[in-house]
Parts: structure tokens; sequence; C-alpha cells
């Protein structure tokens, strides 16, 4: 399988539509939301190649077949890497406003 092409129920009435192709382990694709057909990095694009398949609709493709079509990509290590620093972010931001409060509370307290 080298192409592959998705459904994602996302918040238009219209399902997007996700197209990926692949040479050896280079993948390349596109989704037609407003972020997507701007080349930026969407939601869609992101979920389905992270193994995130809540949101798919008239999938011809088991999840076992969209998984295997992601695997050993480059894309997939990035995306995973991008989801790891997220994670890290949010736990920094939330550490930061701790802080920050503590901070606050000392300003006016003493
Ligand atoms: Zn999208």
């Amino acid at each position: 399988m080298d192409s592959l092409t998705l459904k994602v129920q996302g918040g238009a009435e219209e399902p997007y539509i996700l197209k990926f192709t692949k040479h050896d382990n280079a993948i390349k694709g596109e989704c037609n939301c407003t972020a997507g057909v701007y080349g930026k990095l969407c939601k869609h694009k992101l979920s389905l190649v992270s193994g995130s398949l809540d949101s798919l609709v008239d999938s011809e493709y088991s999840k076992e077949e969209i998984s295997n079509f992601f695997e050993n990509s480059t894309l997939k290590e990035m995306i995973l890497e991008y989801a790891q620093l997220q994670e890290n972010a949010a736990d920094l931001k939330k550490k930061l406003n701790k802080i920050k409060n503590k901070i606050e509370k000392t300003f006016k307290n003493g």
C-alpha cells in the first residue's frame, strides 16, 4: 500500500479528507482543512499519524493497516517527538504557573 486516503470528522459539517503517499519510508501528506491547505501541521494529520483514529469516518482500511502505513517512517518519529515535547511544555507551563502564584502570594503576604 503506497497511498492512503482517509476521512476525518472535524469541526466542519463535511469530513476533512487526508491523502498520504509513501515512497520507501518517506511519507507525504495533505489535509483539506483550513490549516492543512496552507501546508500547516493540523490536528488531523497529527492525530492520524500518531495513531489516534477516533475521528475517522467511512474508512476502507483497518486500524492496523493505517498504523502499519505510518510505521517506521521519519514522519512518525518526528510526530511522536513533537507530541512528547508538547507534553513537556504543558508540564513546564504548570510549573511556571505554580511558582508565579507563589511569587504573587509572597509579594502580597510576605
Ligand atoms: Zn487538517
